[in-house]
């Protein structure tokens, strides 16, 4: 048979390591978006001080910006391809 209090005790024992390791020792930081490593909370752009994370970082704002702009250039098509007829008319 379990024992309850030996399960209760164990719960006891697993939650406070949760509450420790989040609200422990541990300082806020924010890590790398590139290789994880943690950074200063400060830290913006969110990258280390890496050459390689840098680089990285500016390449993939540089494809998001890219991204963002086909995506109000298909939307403006697709929006016109619906009042255009409606203006034309
Ligand atoms: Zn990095």
């Amino acid at each position: 048979m379990v024992d309850a209090n030996k399960v209760k005790s164990n719960l006891q024992r697993m939650t406070n390591k949760v509450v420790s390791s989040t609200t422990g020792k541990i300082q806020p930081h924010k890590h790398c978006r590139i290789c994880f490593r943690p950074i200063k909370l400060s830290a913006e752009p969110r990258v280390c001080s890496d050459q390689a994370c840098i680089d990285r970082n500016i390449r993939d704002e540089k494809n998001q910006r890219q991204m963002r702009i086909w995506m109000f250039v298909f939307l403006g098509i697709f929006a016109f391809s619906f009042i255009g007829p409606l203006l034309l008319r």
